[in-house]
């Protein structure tokens, strides 16, 4: 496997809210990006949300506009997997759907060069599974960005039951190259962040519903209290609370303990459609901001 210095041509896969934070990354740092999405739409959105982005960077002096001018015209768009066939790296960062994922996988292994790293930034998906759908597991590993991208520094490196030192190494030092801080981590459902988070969230919810606290008492508590930046119903807002009960599911599915049972509450604030600052109304409304 090559090494993280001498990779010019990435592919991303998903132009959602992460594939486009990991396409503005990596242009970023010079490589060329090909950001491939089925939706003609998202990719339009993605362009134009990495040039405001970019913009921002611009503002706050931390890039020069010579260095946005050049990450933008980096980032080619395109509708088909075929585009990524001389990619060295792809990182995945289609919508969270475990079949979706073996497909994309499976596709992509035919389709670039047996030497190409093969990433996934799914948050919940088991890296191992994905990679059984590949020829050869050992180039597949998990590299979970946090959202937002350009402004997180974490990624967390997962590695799946085959995956291959070279593999691991080359995304530690990709990450590196991306000014990011990498945390190794193995195979197992949520892998650090989610394992930790989503139990911490789906507990704030079980103190609302229990009648505890009123959310704004339980944020405060652990934002005063904690020195969390934010409260964890404000955060299961930002985040969707259809991805959190959809983590909480995976966690308790795959590790089999009650006390990752989601909490109904959660549930039912999902049946309601209330998914967060997404649908206007969570915890919280917003709909007046
Ligand atoms: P998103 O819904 O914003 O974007 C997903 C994109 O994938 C959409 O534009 C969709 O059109 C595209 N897509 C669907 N099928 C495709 C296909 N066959 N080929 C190409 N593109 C396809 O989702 P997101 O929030 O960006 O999440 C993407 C991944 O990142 C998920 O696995 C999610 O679990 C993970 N993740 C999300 C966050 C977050 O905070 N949003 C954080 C860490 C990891």
């Amino acid at each position: 496997m090559m090494q993280a210095s001498d990779v010019s041509r990435v592919g991303v896969v998903g132009a959602g809210t992460m594939g486009s934070g990991i396409a503005h990354v990596f242009a970023l740092t010079g490589v060329d990006v090909r950001l491939v999405d089925v939706e003609p739409e998202a990719l339009d959105r993605a362009l134009d949300s990495i040039g405001r982005n970019l913009a921002r960077q611009v503002r706050r002096q931390t890039i020069s506009a010579q260095d946005a001018e050049a990450a933008l015209a980096r980032i080619a768009g395109g509708g088909e997997l075929a585009v990524l066939a001389d990619a060295e790296v792809v990182v995945e960062a289609a919508s969270e759907n475990p079949a979706l994922k073996f497909r994309l996988f499976k596709e992509l292994s035919e389709i670039v060069s047996p030497e190409t790293l093969l990433a996934s930034n799914t948050s919940s998906i088991s890296i191992t599974r994905i990679a059984s759908h590949v020829d050869d597991p050992a180039r597949v590993i998990g590299m979970h960005f946090m959202n937002p991208v350009p402004v997180m520094r974490l990624v967390e490196v997962i590695r799946g039951l085959e995956t291959s030192d070279a593999a691991a190494e080359l995304t530690l030092d990709l990450c590196e190259r991306l000014s990011k801080t990498a945390v190794p981590a193995n195979d197992y459902p949520g892998f650090v962040a989610n394992r930790i988070l989503m139990p911490m969230i789906n507990e704030a919810v079980y103190c609302l519903m229990e009648g505890v606290a009123e959310a704004e008492a339980v944020d405060t508590v652990m934002k005063l209290g904690m020195n969390h930046p934010m409260g964890p119903l404000a955060l299961a807002d930002l985040i969707g609370l259809d991805t959190c009960l959809a983590i909480m599911r995976v966690l308790h599915a795959e590790l089999g303990d009650s006390k990752y049972r989601p909490c109904p509450l959660l549930a039912k604030y999902v049946a309601a459609g209330r998914l967060g600052r997404k649908t206007g109304r969570g915890f919280y409304d917003y709909a007046a901001t």
